[in-house]
């Protein structure tokens, strides 16, 4: 499973950033950078959680 943010609809809102610090940590210009390459199983419930809290959907998550 993959996590990637869809830059152009990101809001720079900060919850994925602040609520999941495992997964996103903020980067240039305020768009989240997902730390990341492939989601570990433990933190699976986490990226499906940042994806539904994310205002704008801008969270994607891949099988
Ligand atoms: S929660 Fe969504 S809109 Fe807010 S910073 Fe993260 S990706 Fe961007």
């Amino acid at each position: 499973v993959k996590v990637t943010i869809d830059r152009p609809k990101c809001l720079r809102s900060g919850q994925c950033t602040y609520l999941h610090p495992k997964l996103f940590k903020e980067g240039e210009g305020g768009i989240p950078v997902v730390l990341v390459d492939e989601v570990p199983p433990e933190l699976q419930a986490e990226a499906e959680d940042a994806a539904e809290i994310c205002p704008s959907g801008a969270i994607v998550i891949e099988e």
